[in-house]
């Protein structure tokens, strides 16, 4: 057997180049091969939504060099092209990774993004999160609409955040998990499946059970929300994990895996 997890780690939202390279030498302690830090942010309300463009070579600047792949969510595809047009000036061999969120999912921006994608000359990988509503078709389908746009299925990654709660939901958690639901996307779309405990957990605590809970099961790796000063964080504030958080959650990851045959960590699968 030989499993690899995928691990991407980083703050919710790039703030700043010192936000920044405060986390990844942290990350780098422990050989985290992804770094997220959004550029642009969606937003409940109409509030600060991401750094946006003026970040783009503070994230690749702050990862490529530690050979560490930057991640960014992306909301529209001239996002895409943004960051392609950077890397072309920047380094033409960089990875990189982006992900469409959970209130993302105009099949048409997923496809032109799909599109865009397979057309650049840089190794970019696609992680889809799912939507908000439970509905497993729908789940899916994002792979299918992926393909449809001329992704390769080798870039793609699934990823659970969690579905919104019921009004008489008392979990105390911020969004649903249903790991059944994953683990049976992830069989029928024979496609990496992975999990953000932040978005399901919400703040530090519920983050760090949800993530025990998941060891259980057969996730692909994690997606988890880590800043250097959560207390000062512009978006996200109560469930992005201090780097001791982060420490101990990965010294736990670690026993798990560690303790199954043949499992790899730290090294990116993409
Ligand atoms: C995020 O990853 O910061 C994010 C906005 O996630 P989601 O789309 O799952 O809400
Ligand atoms: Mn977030």
């Amino acid at each position: 057997m030989d499993v690899k997890k995928t691990l991407i780690a980083g703050p919710c939202a790039l703030e700043s180049r010192l936000q920044l390279k405060e986390c990844v030498s942290e990350l780098k302690r422990w050989k985290i091969p992804i770094v997220r830090a959004s550029l642009w942010k969606p937003r409940t309300l109409p509030k600060w939504d991401g750094i946006g463009d003026e970040g783009i070579f503070t994230l690749l600047e702050e990862t490529l060099p530690h050979g560490i792949i930057p991640a960014t969510e992306v909301l529209i595809p001239e996002h895409v092209q943004k960051l392609t047009q950077a890397l072309k000036e920047y380094d033409s061999k960089s990875e990189v990774l982006v992900w469409l969120g959970a209130r993302n999912q105009n099949h048409l921006i997923q496809q032109e993004i799909a599109k865009l994608i397979s057309l650049s000359e840089h190794k970019i990988h696609l992680l889809c999160k799912n939507q908000m509503w439970r509905d497993q078709t729908h789940w899916e389908s994002i792979l299918d609409h992926a393909l449809a746009g001329g992704l390769s299925k080798s870039r793609f990654l699934f990823c659970h955040r969690g579905f919104s709660k019921g009004i008489n939901s008392s979990s105390g958690l911020r969004n649903e998990p249903d790991f059944e639901m994953a683990m049976s996307v992830k069989k029928n779309k024979r496609a990496p499946m992975l999990l953000d405990p932040s978005h399901i957990g919400g703040n530090r605590e519920n983050t760090i059970k949800i993530l025990e809970a998941a060891l259980q099961w057969d996730f692909d790796g994690f997606m988890i929300e880590v800043h250097s000063n959560p207390g000062i964080a512009k978006t996200d504030r109560d469930q992005q994990l201090s780097l001791d958080e982060f420490s101990f959650v990965m010294e736990k990851i670690f026993k798990v895996e560690s303790s199954k045959e043949g499992v790899r960590l730290g090294k990116a699968s993409v």
